[in-house]
């Protein structure tokens, strides 16, 4: 009876194209990775900076763990609180110049702890209509009313924001980079928006944090807001090619969060050697910067070979570089044919993107060179042609 619940239900998804499985990737997430023994280029993790299999993060990693072990064998405020954690935190801090940080397990964990402890029914929420799922997720938790506005559309903002009186706290929550369309979000407006309405601002770097602002600390700092986002959250598990998350802002914030958000409190601290390996990552990130340029040269030269060949690469500006389809079962099938030639390209459906927004969502890295980015470039354009969408 279950069982046949459950197979109705995949039945389903799989008659929509939309039904998901997991592919195995062998050996270390580089340029490329090793699928079925084959070497396959790969065009779609977020390990910007290449620093995922990165040799510096991996010593840093053993030599903690043959001092301080694996596991962290508690939480926090239990006994799992290492100095590992703590100096991780300071080095965030002082990283994204703000007076404290608090380090989470995930990203997800993050988003929905710093949410639902802030906010409550007391409170109104405007949150961006593509806003990650934890964000998503963070809301409904907090049980806080909250309102979504169209993507990006200040006027939209502006409006829900005039209708919007009356509550305890007022928070607008964005995504820096949208993790699928690859555009930024009008920071700068934002806050403009939250003074005149007087809102706070939290802002989620997962995507921009080492790939935006002059010295890697995201769009914050691309923007030149430092002094004007209250609660700046991003995580270690993208540029920084580790695990885990961070959010940043005043002392006061971070010892809140510390006694209320449930994400942080009932759970494992992150394993030392995750943090160590971090910490080497935040180094390299700042002391790097041509890892940076390296990574925003492939981006450029892959969106504009793109779009000269005529494929809709939205409104992205990032190494986020989606290629509009729509229909499902025809993304699915580039994405196949893709791999046949020995690159891996993910299909992105609905739910992740909304209904006839299907795409292919690439991005580059640092480690990509320029013959890798012609030879997706070439075998981009044999397929479309050969599927009639050029
Ligand atoms: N926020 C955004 C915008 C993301 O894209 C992601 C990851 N896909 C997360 C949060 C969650 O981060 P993590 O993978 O560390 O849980």
């Amino acid at each position: 009876m279950f069982n046949e619940f459950l197979k109705n239900e995949l039945d389903k998804l799989e008659s929509q194209d939309l039904k998901r499985s997991l592919r195995q990737i062998k050996g270390s997430q580089g340029s490329t990775v090793i699928i079925n023994d084959t070497e396959v280029l790969n065009f779609c993790s977020n390990n910007y900076l290449g620093l995922a299999d990165d040799l510096r993060l991996a010593d840093a990693a053993n030599d903690c763990i043959r001092k301080q072990g694996i596991g962290a064998g508690a939480s926090r405020l239990v006994c799992g609180n290492m100095s590992v954690h703590e100096e991780l935190e300071k080095r965030i801090a002082d990283f994204k110049g703000t007076k404290r940080c608090l380090v989470f397990a995930t990203g997800y964990m993050a988003n929905v702890g710093i949410i639902s402890s802030l906010f409550n029914r007391d409170d109104m929420i405007f949150t961006d209509k593509l806003n990650h799922a934890s964000i998503v997720d963070g809301i409904i938790l907090s049980r806080a009313n909250f309102k979504r506005y169209a993507h990006n559309d200040m006027e939209s903002l502006e409006e829900l924001l005039r209708a919007n009186t009356g509550y305890k706290k007022k928070c607008i929550i964005t995504d820096a980079i949208f993790s699928m369309d690859g555009d930024i979000a009008p920071l700068d407006k934002i806050v403009q928006l939250a003074q005149k309405y007087e809102c706070l601002v939290m802002v989620d770097e997962a995507h921009s944090i080492g790939v935006m602002g002059k010295n890697g600390r995201g769009l914050v700092e691309h923007f030149g807001l430092e002094e004007n986002i209250d609660i700046q959250m991003g995580t270690l598990s993208k540029a920084v090619g580790c695990f885990g998350a961070y959010v940043c802002g005043s002392k006061e914030l971070i010892e809140f969060l510390i006694n209320k958000a449930r994400s942080f409190i009932y759970t494992t601290a992150l394993p030392p050697a995750v943090a160590a390996a971090a910490m080497k990552s935040i180094d390299i990130i700042s002391e790097e910067p041509q890892l940076r340029n390296h990574l925003w040269d492939s981006t450029n030269y892959l969106r504009a070979g793109l779009k000269l060949m005529g494929l809709d690469t939205m409104k992205s500006r990032t190494p986020i570089c989606p290629v509009l389809i729509k229909d499902p079962k025809v993304t699915v099938e580039m994405s196949k044919r893709l791999l046949e030639r020995n690159i891996l390209v993910s299909a992105i459906r609905p739910p992740t993107v909304p209904q006839g927004a299907a795409r292919l969502r690439l991005t580059t890295t640092a480690q990509h060179t320029e013959e890798d980015v012609n030879y997706v470039l070439d075998n981009i354009q044999e397929v479309a042609k050969d599927l009639c969408l050029i």
